[in-house]
């Protein structure tokens, strides 16, 4: 049974925007979720949380999915991780580091991870924190 909320964790960018970057989790995720984005950013001040009420027929809140090993620099550490073992190019990793930050890594990581079972991409990243 899970909660009828669902939480969204917004990073706080240097433009002052604001970038979803966990959305429709299970409120009880939310302290896992800011404890990843603590460690992604190096800050405990840039995050944001909502909760707002599910919706009728909402599907099963988002999982929040763990990070590969970070040792250094997170963004060197994702995009180690990207090339080696999701097959994305350097190239590619780079031109997202430079668009998006390294929120946009997590986000391409992220979504992989989502889109490929653990089988297919060879490794998982168990969320426990
Ligand atoms: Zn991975």
């Amino acid at each position: 049974m899970t909660s009828p909320n669902r939480a969204t964790v917004w990073l706080r960018l240097p433009s002052g925007r604001c970038d979803p970057v966990e959305v429709d989790i299970d409120p009880p995720d939310t302290l896992a979720a800011l404890t990843k984005w603590e460690r992604v950013t190096g800050r405990t001040d840039l995050c944001v949380v909502t909760v707002c009420p599910a919706p009728p027929g909402a599907g099963p809140p988002n999982p929040v999915l763990g990070l590969p090993a970070i040792a250094g620099e997170p963004a060197d550490s994702l995009l180690d991780h990207l090339t080696d073992e999701h097959g994305i190019g350097t190239d590619t990793g780079r031109f997202v580091l430079h668009a998006q930050g390294v929120s946009g890594l997590v986000k391409e990581h992220d979504l992989d991870h989502t889109e490929n079972s653990a089988d297919q991409l060879g490794h998982a990243h168990p969320s426990t924190w």
